[in-house]
C-alpha cells in the first residue's frame, strides 16, 4: 500500500472523524501499514471529550476524565504513524475512483477507501430563546460551562444518560438542579437514575417540556415549562438551562449515494460497508450503534478488518 504525505497524494484510507471509532480504526490501520489520514474538525476524541468522568470503559476502574481518554487514544494512533489534520469536511465525491474528500478552503484529499466516523451532535430543543441565549445561559455541555454557574439555580432538560450525568456534575457546583423530563420515567441507565434520584440538590419536574427560555441583558432568568397532559404552563426561575435531549448524526455533508435512515444515521451491512463500495461507517454515526465508547472502539476495529480486505481486493 502507498506512501503519501500530503493532500495531492493518494491515501489508502481517509477517516472522517477522530472519535473512538475513527482513532481505533486508525491504530489498527497504521499497524497494518495502511497509509491512513484522520480528518477531525475540532480536537480528537469527539463527544468523549465532553464527559467529566468515564467510568464504564474497561480497564479504568477508578474512571478517567473524557478529555484524558480522548488524548490517550489520539496519542496511541499517532504513535503508529497516524496523521491527524484539523479540517472540516465539506463533502465526499464518489462518482470516480479514488474518492475525493472536499474540505473548506483547500484542495481535496484523495482516498482509496473512506471511513465515516463523524459521530453525532447535540439535538436542539427548538424553542424560543434557545438560540438567543446560547452561551448566555443556554448550554449543551455541563463540563464545559458548568463552572460558570457556581451556586446558581440550574435546569437540565432530558431523561437519558447525558441528562443524568450533566445533572450530577452540575449538582456539585450549583445551588439546585431541576431536571425537566417529558415523561414520568427516565431513560438513563439504572445506576445513573439511582444517583440522580437520591441527590439532595436534584429535583425532578416530571411530564413537562420546556416551551420557552426567558431572559434579558444578563442572560437566562427563567424557563417556561408546560405539563404534557394538562397543558398548564408556568415559569421556573433559573440562571442556566443545560439541554441534553439526544443526538443527531453528523452526516449532512454526505452525498445521496451513501444511504442513511430517516434520522440521518448511515446504513451499513454486517461488515460496516455502506451503500457505496469502499466507503464504510463506524461508531455513533451509523444506524444501530449502541452509542457507547467501547462499542465505537469495537466498530472501528471491525471497520478496519473490512477496509483491509477491501483494499487487498483492489491491488
Ligand atoms: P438519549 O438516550 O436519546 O436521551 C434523550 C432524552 O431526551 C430522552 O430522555 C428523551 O425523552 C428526551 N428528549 C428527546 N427529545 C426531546 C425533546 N424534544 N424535548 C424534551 N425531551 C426530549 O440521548 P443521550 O442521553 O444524549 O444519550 C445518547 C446516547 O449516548 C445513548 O445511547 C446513551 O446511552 C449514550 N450515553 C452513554 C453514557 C454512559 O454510558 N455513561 C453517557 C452519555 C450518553 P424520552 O425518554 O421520552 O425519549
Amino acid at each position: 500500500m502507498g506512501g503519501p504525505s500530503g493532500r495531492s497524494d493518494l491515501w489508502d484510507l481517509v477517516i472522517l472523524g477522530g472519535g473512538p471509532a475513527g482513532l481505533s480504526c486508525a491504530i489498527y490501520a497504521c499497524r497494518g501499514r495502511v497509509k491512513t489520514l484522520v480528518l477531525e474538525r475540532m480536537m480528537p476524541g469527539g463527544q468523549v471529550v465532553l464527559n467529566a468522568v468515564i467510568e464504564n470503559y474497561p480497564g479504568f476502574p477508578e474512571g478517567l476524565p473524557g478529555f484524558e481518554l480522548a488524548e490517550r487514544m489520539a496519542q496511541h494512533a499517532r504513535r503508529f504513524g497516524t496523521q491527524i489534520e484539523t479540517v472540516e469536511v465539506a463533502g465526499v465525491e464518489v462518482s470516480a475512483r479514488p474518492f475525493r474528500v472536499l474540505v473548506a478552503g483547500g484542495d481535496p484529499y484523495q482516498a482509496r477507501a473512506i471511513l465515516i466516523a463523524t459521530g453525532s451532535r447535540h439535538r436542539k430543543l427548538g424553542v424560543p430563546g434557545e438560540k438567543e441565549y446560547l452561551a448566555r445561559g443556554v448550554s449543551y455541555c455541563a463540563t464545559c460551562d458548568g463552572p460558570l454557574y457556581a451556586d446558581r439555580g440550574l435546569m437540565v432538560v432530558g431523561g437519558g444518560d447525558t441528562a443524568m450525568e450533566e445533572a450530577l456534575f452540575l449538582a456539585n457546583l450549583a445551588s439546585t438542579v431541576t431536571v425537566v423530563h417529558r415523561r414520568d420515567e427516565l431513560r438513563a441507565q439504572r445506576i445513573l437514575q439511582e444517583r440522580a434520584l437520591a441527590h439532595p440538590k436534584i429535583e425532578f419536574l416530571w411530564s413537562h417540556v420546556v416551551v420557552e427560555i426567558l431572559g434579558g441583558e444578563e442572560g437566562v432568568r427563567a424557563a417556561r415549562v408546560r405539563h404534557v397532559v394538562s397543558g398548564e404552563e408556568r415559569e421556573v426561575p433559573v440562571d442556566g438551562v443545560f439541554v441534553a435531549v439526544g443526538l443527531t448524526p453528523t452526516t449532512e455533508f454526505l452525498p445521496p449515494e451513501v444511504r442513511c435512515d430517516e434520522a440521518g444515521f448511515v446504513l451499513t451491512d454486517g461488515d460496516l460497508g455502506t451503500s457505496v463500495k469502499g466507503i464504510f461507517a463506524a461508531g455513533d454515526v451509523r444506524a444501530g450503534s449502541y452509542r457507547q465508547i467501547a462499542f465505537s472502539v469495537g466498530d472501528g476495529v471491525l471497520a478496519y478488518r473490512s477496509i483491509f480486505r477491501y483494499l487487498e481486493g483492489q491491488e
